[in-house]
């Protein structure tokens, strides 16, 4: 049987059948002006569908409580090894300043994830949550990524469920289902040989649903991977997120395509990859994921700190609806290369949004709107600027700016 065309693939999703795995893989692979342009219709009217014409973010803080790490992911420029001069593990008082800062500015999330090191036991692990609630009364932890989870479980033995339940009863509220890269074991073995196989990703993200313990997805693009590999990844994730029990609050909460960054790391060295993947690649790849996981998958998420933020504007045209996090003290984007700062305002936020002709809305981790009379609301406040510090560029080249890549 020959494979449709991207004409009749793009046909068969305006009368409303669904989009399989390797229906994706070829609208992804498509770059054709007349395709893209269809593609990007339909993947908006979509959205209009499933989530109407808001647009999210969230009020939140990256804290990165270890850089010391052991894997030696290719692509990260993020890691140290333990005697590197800048190697750091913080203790409570670091994280408690991190944690108030935070507070400060009104955050409803803490987004914590660190390097891999035995020096950290599960119990701490369980500290580090315990005391950002002390910090910050209610505030969702959404941390420790399946690669984390992995690393406790190898320390330990215990089983998965009851590390993820202490977890969840220490104040652990969601798991950033990042460490997935790309879910192709041929692929993950060449850019990222140390970490989790597919399977254990897997293994770990369907156990947090079990436990009632919700999670996002990521995609890891824009390096080696074919369509079809991108295709087969969003497959898995849809898979996983059709077995997710009922009632039991775990599921998957957002899909988010994360372009490489090859700057500084040596995966862009030794791949040959000299730039962050072709924007209108970047596109397809977000558009195909509203139509891919339609009523199962119904937030798609832009990563303006990986393409800027005017490519994050033209993003929600194309079936985006939430526009990530604040993101104060994003660490590992930025140490990998990337060029877009690391954090924006709220009001940098509203306004981007509003720019876009949509809806601005301040959400919870979860996906629970947080309106102007809710206590949780964080207005765009004088002064937030110099609350972000030196990297903050409002989303726009910082090496336009004169600022280095690094900081
Ligand atoms: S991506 Fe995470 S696990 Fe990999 S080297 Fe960086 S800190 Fe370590």
């Amino acid at each position: 049987m020959t494979s449709p065309s991207t004409a009749e693939i793009l046909d068969a999703l305006e009368a409303g059948e669904p989009l399989s795995v390797s229906s994706a893989g070829a609208l992804i692979e498509d770059p054709s002006t007349g395709a893209n342009d269809r593609l990007n219709a339909l993947a908006d009217a979509e959205r209009k569908t499933a989530v109407g014409d808001e647009v999210s973010y969230i009020v939140n803080a990256n804290v990165n409580f270890t850089n010391v790490c052991y894997t030696d992911c290719k692509y990260c420029g993020f890691y140290r090894r333990p005697k590197d001069p800048d190697a750091y593990t913080h203790d409570d008082d670091v994280l408690r300043g991190k944690f108030a800062r935070a507070r400060e500015f009104g955050v409803t999330e803490i987004c914590m994830q660190g390097g891999l090191t035995p020096a950290i036991s599960l119990d701490r692990y369980e500290e580090v949550l315990r005391l950002a609630r002390e910090e910050i009364p209610g505030v969702h932890m959404h941390a420790y990524s399946p690669a984390e989870i992995d690393h406790i479980q190898r320390k330990t033995r215990l089983p998965l469920e009851v590390i993820l339940k202490r977890l969840k009863e220490a104040g652990l509220g969601s798991i950033p289902g990042t460490a997935a890269e790309i879910l192709v074991e041929r692929v993950k073995k060449m850019i990222s040989p140390m970490r989790i196989p597919v399977e254990r990703w897997c293994e770990i993200i369907r156990t947090a649903h079990a436990v009632g313990i919700p999670t996002t997805s990521t995609i890891m693009y824009g390096h080696i991977e074919s369509p079809a590999d991108v295709a087969e990844h969003m497959g898995i994730l849809r898979a996983i997120q059709e077995e997710a029990p009922p009632d039991s609050g775990g599921r998957i909460t957002e899909f988010v395509p994360l372009p490489f960054i090859p700057y500084d790391n040596e995966m862009g060295a030794e791949f040959d990859i000299s730039d962050v993947a072709d924007l209108d690649y970047i596109f397809r790849i977000h558009a195909v994921g509203r139509l891919f996981f339609k009523d199962h998958i119904k937030n798609i998420q832009v990563a303006w700190p990986k393409i800027g933020i005017a490519a994050a504007k033209k993003a929600l045209s194309l079936g985006v609806n939430d526009m990530g996090g604040t993101l104060i003290e994003e660490n590992i984007t930025r140490e990998s290369g990337g060029e877009y700062g690391q954090a924006l305002t709220v009001g940098q936020f509203r306004e981007a949004i509003a720019a876009a002709g949509r809806v601005p809305v301040q959400r919870s981790t979860t996906y629970e709107r947080i309106p102007e009379d809710d206590p949780r609301y964080r207005p765009p406040r004088p002064g937030d600027d110099a609350m972000l510090g030196d990297g903050a560029s409002g989303g726009e080249k910082l090496l336009s700016l004169g600022l280095p890549s690094k900081i």
